[in-house]
C-alpha cells in the first residue's frame, strides 16, 4: 500500500505574505510537494492566470461546488468565496505525494477538524505595523478595504494557538528555509503504531 502523502495547511493574517512564501518555496523548484490550486469567485488581478493562480469561477459554479460537498474547506473572505477542491486533495494524498495549501485561517480551522493529522503552519508579520504598511503598500486594494482587513488580522492573530508550528515572515528566503526544514523534519517522524 502507497502511504500517505502529508497535507501541509500555511495559514495566516491577512497581508502576512503567504502568497508571496508560497511562491518563493514553489519558484526554488528544490521542493517535493504538490500546490493544491484553490478555486475563488474574486477577479482575476493583472497577471494572474486561471489554472495557474487560482480557478475563478462564478459564485453559481461555486455554491453548486459546496452543495456537492467539492470543497474540502471555504470561507468568504472580503466578499468573495475562496476554497479548496476536495478531489485534487485526496488523489494526491492517496497517491502518497504531499499536498501544500495556502488558506486564510477560517479555512484552516476547517481543515484542522477534517484532517487533524495534517500540519498545520501559521506565517506571522514581526509586528502590526508592519503588517498596516504592507496592506497598505500593495496598492491593488482599494483604501476602504484596509481597515477591514487591519482588523480581520487583529483577529486572526489572537488564531495562532491552532497551529503546530510558528514561522515569522521577517525575510522571505527565512520563512522558506525554516518551512522547508519543518517539512523536511515532519517526513523524519517516528511513525506511530
Ligand atoms: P487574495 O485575494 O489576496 O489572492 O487572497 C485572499 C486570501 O484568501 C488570502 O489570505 C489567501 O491565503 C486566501 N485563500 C486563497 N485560497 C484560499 C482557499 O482555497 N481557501 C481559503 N479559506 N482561503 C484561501
Amino acid at each position: 500500500m502507497t502511504e500517505r502523502g502529508l497535507l501541509i495547511v500555511l495559514s495566516g493574517p491577512s497581508g502576512v505574505g503567504k502568497g508571496t512564501v508560497r511562491k518563493a518555496i514553489f519558484d526554488s523548484g528544490e521542493i517535493d510537494f504538490e500546490y493544491s490550486i484553490s478555486m475563488t469567485t474574486r477577479q482575476k488581478r493583472a497577471g494572474e492566470e486561471d489554472g495557474v493562480d487560482y480557478f475563478f469561477r462564478s459564485k453559481e459554479v461555486f455554491e453548486q461546488l459546496i452543495e456537492d460537498g467539492g470543497l474540502l474547506e471555504y470561507a468568504e473572505y472580503v466578499g468573495n468565496y475562496y476554497g479548496t477542491p476536495l478531489e485534487y486533495v485526496e488523489q494526491t494524498l492517496s497517491s502518497g505525494k504531499d499536498v501544500f495549501l495556502e488558506i486564510e485561517v477560517n479555512g484552516a480551522k476547517q481543515v484542522r477538524e477534517k484532517m487533524p493529522e495534517g500540519i498545520f503552519i501559521f506565517l506571522t508579520p514581526p509586528d502590526i505595523m508592519e503588517l498596516k504598511s504592507r496592506i497598505l503598500n500593495r496598492g491593488t486594494e482599494k483604501i476602504a478595504l484596509v481597515e477591514q482587513r487591519l482588523e480581520k488580522a487583529v483577529e486572526e492573530i489572537k488564531m495562532m494557538d491552532h497551529y503546530d508550528y510558528a514561522v515569522v515572515n521577517d525575510k522571505v528566503e527565512n520563512a522558506v528555509t525554516k518551512i522547508k526544514h519543518i517539512i523536511e523534519s515532519e517526513h523524519l517522524k517516528v511513525p506511530r503504531v
